[in-house]
C-alpha cells in the first residue's frame, strides 16, 4: 500500500514544523491546515487518508472540528491536544476520534500511530471485498456469524461474538465505555458497563495466549480498543 496522505491541523509553528519535518522523512505525504476552517476545507478538497488534529485552534474548537469531518467521512482522526484528562479524551472520542496523542508526544510514538492506522486501513480495505476479517490467529466471518482461532471455531455466546465482531470491524480505534455498551445494549447504564467488564474478561480468556494481551488492550477509564496483530 502507498503512504497515506495525512492532514495535519495545527496553529503552533513550532510542532506544525516537527510534524512536517518528520512525515517528510518517512515520505508521507501530507497538507497541512493553522485553523479548523482550512482544516474542514482541506478534508473535503482532498480527501487525505488521515487527519492529525490539534484541538485548540484559534477559529474553533477541534471537537467540532470532528463532529463536522463526520457528517460526511470516516476518514481516520488522531487526535493530539495538550488536554490530558480522562474526559477530554472521551469526548474526543465520542465525538469520532480514533485515537489521541497527548503532547508532548515522541516522533516515534506519532509514526507508530500513523504505522497502526496503515495496517488498519489495510485490513478494512481487505474485509469490505471479503467480510471475513483475520486478525493475527483469530479469523472472523462477518457472513456466517462465527469465529475462529488457529483455524477451529470459537466457541462464544452471543454477546461475545458481539463484542468481537465490534472490536474487529474497528480494529485500531479506541471505542469508549459508553459507545461499546450502547451498541452492544442499546445503554449506557451502571449494569451494562459492569457486564461489558465481565464479557470483555471472558472474550479475552477465550481470544488471549496466557496473561498477554495481544488483541484487546485497556484504556483504564477510557475504553478498549483491538490491535493489529500480524
Ligand atoms: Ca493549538
Amino acid at each position: 500500500m502507498n503512504k497515506p496522505t495525512v492532514l495535519i491541523v495545527e496553529d503552533d509553528p513550532p510542532v506544525r514544523n516537527l510534524m512536517t519535518v518528520t512525515l517528510q522523512a518517512n515520505d508521507y505525504k501530507f497538507i497541512t491546515s493553522s485553523n479548523a476552517e482550512s482544516a474542514i476545507m482541506q478534508a473535503s478538497s482532498h480527501n487525505p487518508d488521515i487527519v492529525l488534529l490539534d484541538l485548540g485552534l484559534p477559529d474553533m474548537d477541534g471537537i467540532d472540528v470532528i463532529k463536522k469531518i463526520r457528517t460526511w467521512s470516516n476518514m481516520p482522526i488522531v487526535v493530539i491536544s495538550a488536554r490530558s484528562e480522562d474526559s477530554d479524551k472521551i469526548e474526543a472520542l465520542d465525538a469520532g476520534a480514533d485515537d489521541y496523542l497527548t503532547k508532548p508526544f515522541s516522533v516515534e510514538e506519532l509514526l507508530a500511530r500513523l504505522r497502526a492506522i496503515s495496517r488498519r486501513l489495510a485490513a478494512i480495505k481487505y474485509e469490505s471485498q471479503t467480510s471475513v476479517l483475520k486478525n493475527g490467529n483469530i479469523t472472523v466471518d462477518f457472513a456466517a456469524g462465527c469465529a475462529y482461532k488457529n483455524g477451529e471455531e470459537m466457541h462464544l455466546t452471543p454477546i461475545e461474538y458481539k463484542l468481537l465482531c465490534l472490536l474487529s470491524q474497528n480494529i485500531g480505534k479506541v471505542l469508549t465505555h459508553t459507545f461499546i455498551t450502547d451498541k452492544i445494549w442499546g445503554d449506557s447504564t451502571e449494569s451494562s458497563l459492569a457486564s461489558l467488564r465481565v464479557f470483555m474478561a471472558t472474550l479475552r480468556k477465550k481470544l488471549e495466549v496466557g496473561d498477554k494481551s495481544q488483541y484487546i488492550q485497556t484504556h483504564i477509564g477510557i475504553g478498549y480498543r483491538m490491535l493489529k496483530v500480524e
